[in-house]
């Protein structure tokens, strides 16, 4: 899965939402996130977002960010 992190926050760009092929992005309190369980893993995202803040889940000390990007979009 790809996971948001906190690079998010003061971000006010959608564009990876517009890309998303299975809409597995949510909103958070003050930042955007991915549902781990939906996202296919595609990476269309990643290019398109402006703060770097789209990131795979293979990246080092990723498991608090997927259960944080859960959490968020399971409160929906
Ligand atoms: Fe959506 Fe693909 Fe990004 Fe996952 S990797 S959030 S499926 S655009």
């Amino acid at each position: 899965t790809y996971v948001v992190i906190e690079n998010c926050i003061a971000c006010k760009y959608t564009d990876c939402v517009e890309v998303c092929p299975v809409d597995c992005f949510y909103e958070g309190e003050n930042m955007l996130v991915i549902h781990p369980d939906e996202c296919i893993d595609c990476g269309v995202c990643e290019p398109e977002c402006p703060a770097d803040a789209i990131r795979p889940d293979t990246e080092p000390d990723m498991e608090k960010w997927v259960e944080f990007n859960r959490k968020y979009s399971e409160s929906w």
